[in-house]
């Protein structure tokens, strides 16, 4: 079966989250002088990863809201270097949000791959579980936005990936089959399992090959190799 819609993850897919996350707190941590309370910008960025994908972890699952998310993880941060405080955690997340999403770099191939699937007479399109405002700023400024055809972003849909709902809501707006399309994405569960559910084929994007327990999972290390399995599929 040919498959006419791809659906891509946002973060750590094609926007090289990580890299421009590190950039914008790298700017915050100069604003804030934080070397006041802590060894090093390095220090701070070894437990912020931490305590950001628990908390991520918890705003999935729907135990907590983005607003306390925002801060929460700065507050936890900043608690273990025994500098907790909530004006500087506040200050941190409202820094966080106006400067990282502005910031460019993207994953290696991103533009030509996208391009190349446009060519290739595909429909692209995104579906993350990032905030409406924060993504399309994101897709501005790398300058990827006009690739796609639809943007889902699943606070749209009151819950998260890998919740059916949102693959479900994907297809509908863009008339997409489950047949004929695939998802893209770097989160197993979220993006991979949550696509299978309901029956789209779904490729785990693994560039540093962390993914190790299934076999039966089909991986990708490059987005190089995505317009390839689009075409044979
Ligand atoms: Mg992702």
């Amino acid at each position: 079966m040919k498959i006419k819609h791809v659906f891509f993850d946002l973060d750590r897919t094609l926007w090289d989250f990580e890299r421009n996350s590190e950039t914008a707190l790298r700017q915050i941590y100069e604003e804030l002088k934080l070397s006041k309370y802590m060894e090093s910008f390095d220090s701070f960025m070894e437990v912020y990863r931490r305590v950001n994908g628990e908390w991520w972890n918890k705003y999935r699952y729907g135990k907590v809201k983005k607003e306390d998310l925002r801060v929460g993880r700065f507050l936890d941060t900043l608690r273990e270097f025994d500098a907790e405080n909530f004006e500087i955690a506040t200050q941190l997340g409202e820094r966080y949000v106006q400067v990282s999403p502005y910031q460019t770099n993207l994953l290696p191939h991103t533009a030509e791959t996208l391009k190349e699937l446009k060519e290739n007479g595909n429909a692209i399109h995104i579906i993350t579980n990032g905030f409406k405002e924060i993504q399309f700023i994101k897709l501005k400024n790398s300058d990827i936005l006009h690739y796609f055809d639809d943007v889902l972003c699943s606070e749209e849909v009151g819950v998260n990936k890998p919740d059916p709902l949102v693959f479900k809501s994907a297809m509908e707006r863009t008339n997409a089959k489950a047949h004929e399309s695939i998802m893209i994405g770097d989160d197993f569960e979220a993006d991979v399992l949550g696509a299978e559910k309901v029956g789209i084929k779904g490729v785990l994007f693994d560039p540093n090959e962390h993914f190790k327990h299934n076999n039966e999972v089909h991986k990708i290390q490059s987005l190089k190799e995505v317009p390839p399995i689009v075409v044979g599929l």
